[in-house]
């Protein structure tokens, strides 16, 4: 029995070849010519004016924050559905995250919801793209525009995802990625941070770079960062930016065929909308009893199938806790989890991993 873990990257391209180019010219640290022609590979394919590497997506978020003024006083309207680092970064920054619930079809915050968070210190609305879909951008970009909101779009997990045809990312006022190592492209650990407005791409060029002046040598002249990529990261990121469309075709494919294989069990598979096109970073399923999801896991780790649950809830995590509910949040997140979603999975895989769970609800009944 072999171990199916949840990712692996994909990396069959070039990214070794262009490693050792960066180790035999000895061009290792954040200058190099692989950052510039990565990043602009990368805005070209996700058809934005701007792109800026830096060394993960957390950073990327940080930087957005900073780069657009968002500090004390401020109030970020998050959802409480997502990862960890999107709220913190919003900690970080010294605003205030302002939590939102989500919608039962899609996971993506309600538009809803934001509208009624808004208040007179609303300054952000931050739209994180979950699991390979994209949140409502037709609702979210109105709702901004008519109350003077910024927009940052987290898209972590949603390279390769469009929505009304256009790639995520080119919404808002500012947008971020993460290359971890089970995004789907990755750097091991990296992150971008993209705009269409060339005075925001300036800040965050700026203040990943400790705020140098680009007159004077030493001269900061104000408090920065250091957030670069290194050109081993970059030239990686190349590499797998050749590779993404073959990446995102099996990443679909994989995706198909647990439609395909799960069809007539008591779960459900994350759906793609109709005006958007899914990534399927991760095949997320629901349960239809949340008491089922742990027993499920439990079963397909006895057989080496490695699994993810879905985020649990940021508000009620110690640091960033409020006492309010969030009920469609809460119901995915008690459901969900992620089964192996990675690019070389082939079509034995998922019959042997979607067999194991007809098993299971075979034996329960
Ligand atoms: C992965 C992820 C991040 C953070 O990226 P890192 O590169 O791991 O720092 C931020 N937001 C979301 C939604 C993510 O999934």
């Amino acid at each position: 029995m072999k171990n199916i873990p949840i990712y692996q990257p994909l990396l069959a391209g070039n990214e070794s070849r262009y490693v050792n180019e960066c180790l035999d010219s000895g061009w290792i640290s954040s200058r190099g010519e692989f950052v510039e022609r990565f990043e602009s590979t990368f805005s070209k394919y996700v058809g934005v004016d701007h792109a800026s590497s830096v060394s993960n997506g957390t950073v990327a978020l940080h930087l957005a924050l900073v780069a657009l003024n968002i500090g004390p006083g401020d109030e970020v309207i998050v959802p409480t559905f997502t990862y960890v680092a999107s709220v913190n970064t919003i900690i970080q920054a010294g605003a205030k995250p302002v939590f939102v619930d989500s919608l039962r079809d899609t996971w993506q915050m309600d538009p809803e919801g934001v509208a009624r968070k808004i208040t007179s210190n609303t300054k952000a609305v931050m739209a994180v793209h979950l699991y390979g879909q994209a949140c409502d951008m037709n609702a979210l970009c109105l709702l901004c525009n008519e109350n003077e909101l910024l927009l940052i779009e987290d898209c972590a997990e949603a390279f390769g995802t469009y929505y009304d045809g256009k790639h995520v990312g080119v919404f808002g006022d500012i947008a971020t990625f993460s290359f971890f190592g089970n995004k789907t492209i990755t750097t091991g650990e990296g992150g971008m941070v993209t705009s269409n407005k060339q005075e925001v791409h300036d800040r965050v060029s700026h203040l990943k770079s400790q705020g140098v002046s680009s007159t004077r040598e030493y001269w900061h002249d104000e408090l920065a960062y250091n957030y670069r990529m290194t050109n081993i990261c970059a030239a990686i990121g190349l590499a797998q930016l050749e590779q993404a469309d073959n990446i995102l075709v099996r990443k679909r494919q994989v995706a198909e065929w647990y439609k395909e294989y799960l069809h007539d069990l008591p779960v459900s598979v994350h759906v793609e909308q109709d005006n958007s096109r899914h990534s399927y970073w991760m095949c997320s399923i629901l349960v239809e009893q949340a008491d089922c999801r742990q027993f499920l896991r439990d079963y397909l780790k006895e057989h080496k199938v490695d699994t993810r649950p879905l985020f649990p809830l940021v508000h009620t995590m110690p640091h960033c806790k409020v006492n309010e509910s969030f009920p469609n949040a809460a119901y995915i997140s008690e459901r969900g989890f992620n089964l192996p979603s990675y690019p070389s999975l082939m079509e034995v895989d998922i019959i042997y991993i979607t067999g194991l769970i007809k098993d299971f609800f075979g034996q329960k009944q």
